[in-house]
């Protein structure tokens, strides 16, 4: 069974051709520039070159067309003819408090995306357009969506719910859902396996580092809590997005400089985390770190202020749990980034955590990196976003 996955942001579109016999990659790439001048596809087939085609795309549709005739081309494609895609598992952001699992398409569920436009509206229409351009391409072939709050969905209305009046959450459902789920769903899975936990108790936090960053906290795979909300500004510092704020803030900046609500939350979303507090250094932890290695006061304080405001997370889902049994590091910045892990595990000597300092120096690996006399289980388990959409579709059809 030959599964595709489609992951649509709002001028981009990823994909990935998965054998899911052996959940090998056939091929992958990736549409830039969707809907702007200077369209370009890059494609990259097993065991073939990689194959550039600069092309416009005004649309997702045109987009999906293009991706098509790449996987089927006799030079760098990997199939006949489409009909051997069994699937297409996407990647969608939001399906408010709808739905909690992944789901086969069909009218009703592309209702609920459409409805959710003003909860994610930089990524459900591109979700919903990557569909449309699916179904037109091939028709009959089963879509599947698999929502990025499925995992949040799961947490507790302790967790869940804000502080808020009530009427709130009943007229428009405000509140926690948290993303990146189906990379805190499946690093989570995997780690119980990984660590030997118990599959049903086992209590794992994951720390989602990349640009955008999350951590949640889940026994037996099932989510606690995690630290993104409504939308995905709060919790952690991240590349761009503040994470958690006072939001009386908002009001103060508005006033001082004459902005409106919306201008100061692009200001929270795009110009604060570790490229605001650097002073503007960039929103790479690499660029960031070299500054603070020359002595970058900013660059400094903004790298040990995302540290501790991890550390914190951590502290506070052991106590929701009760315990933790294993923390692992994902994504961009938690499996490259060894002083990043180093200075967060060093917060965590309370709970006996103990690294091992040459198995933390290894990059993008899956590695124990705890030491056996260690109380909790520290390790980095690569992400594959991809994969888990696969499987999931898989499952479904
Ligand atoms: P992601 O969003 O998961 O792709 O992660 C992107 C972030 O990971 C980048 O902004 C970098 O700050 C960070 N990153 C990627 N590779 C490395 C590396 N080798 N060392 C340190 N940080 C890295």
């Amino acid at each position: 069974m030959k599964i595709l996955v489609i992951n649509c942001g709002s001028s981009s579109l990823k994909y990935q051709l998965i054998d899911m016999e052996n959940e090998g990659v056939l091929a992958k790439g990736l549409c830039e520039r969707i809907g702007i001048n200077g369209s370009k596809l890059t494609h990259k087939a097993e065991g073939k070159g990689e194959f550039e085609l600069a092309e416009e795309m005004p649309n997702h549709t045109v987009a999906i067309k293009l991706v098509m005739d790449a996987l089927v081309n006799p030079e760098h494609g990997v199939i006949k003819d489409t009909s051997e895609i069994s699937a297409v598992g996407h990647r969608v952001l939001h399906a408010g408090t709808i739905y909690s699992d992944s789901i086969v398409v069909n009218e009703d569920v592309k209702k609920v995306i459409r409805d959710c436009f003003d909860l994610g509206p930089l990524h459900n229409p591109a979700n919903l357009m990557g569909i449309e351009a699916c179904e037109a391409a091939m028709p009959g072939t089963p879509n599947v969506a698999v929502f990025d709050t499925a995992f949040g969905m799961g947490m507790p209305e302790k967790a869940s719910l804000y502080a808020i009046p009530q009427e709130y959450y009943e007229k428009y459902s405000i509140r926690r859902y948290g993303f990146h789920g189906t990379s805190h769903s499946f690093v989570s899975k995997e780690a119980l396996d990984f660590c030997g936990l118990d599959h049903k108790n086992g209590k794992v936090i994951v720390c989602h580092l990349g640009n955008g960053a999350s951590i949640s906290a889940s026994i037996g795979g099932k989510c606690v809590d995690t630290s993104m909300g409504l939308t995905p500004l709060e919790g952690l510092i991240m590349g761009t997005r503040s994470g958690d704020i006072d939001p009386a803030v908002i009001q103060f900046i508005c006033n001082k400089e004459g902005k409106t609500v919306n201008e100061v939350l692009d200001i929270l979303n795009k110009k604060s985390g570790i490229l605001g507090m650097s002073g503007g250094i960039s929103s790479d932890f690499r660029d960031v770190q070299k500054a603070q290695a020359e002595g970058n006061h900013l660059a400094d304080t903004a790298i040990n202020a995302y540290i501790y405001r991890v550390a914190k997370y951590i502290g506070a889902y052991t106590a929701a749990m009760n315990g933790v049994e294993a923390i692992v590091f994902t994504a961009g910045v938690g499996e490259n980034d060894k002083p990043i892990r180093a200075g967060i595990c060093a917060y965590l000597s309370y709970l006996g955590v103990e690294i091992d300092e040459e198995a933390n120096s290894h990059r993008g690996k899956r590695m124990m990196i705890s030491t056996p006399a260690s109380k909790v289980k520290v390790c980095v388990i690569p992400t594959n976003e991809e994969l888990a959409i696969a499987r999931e579709t898989k499952a479904l059809v």
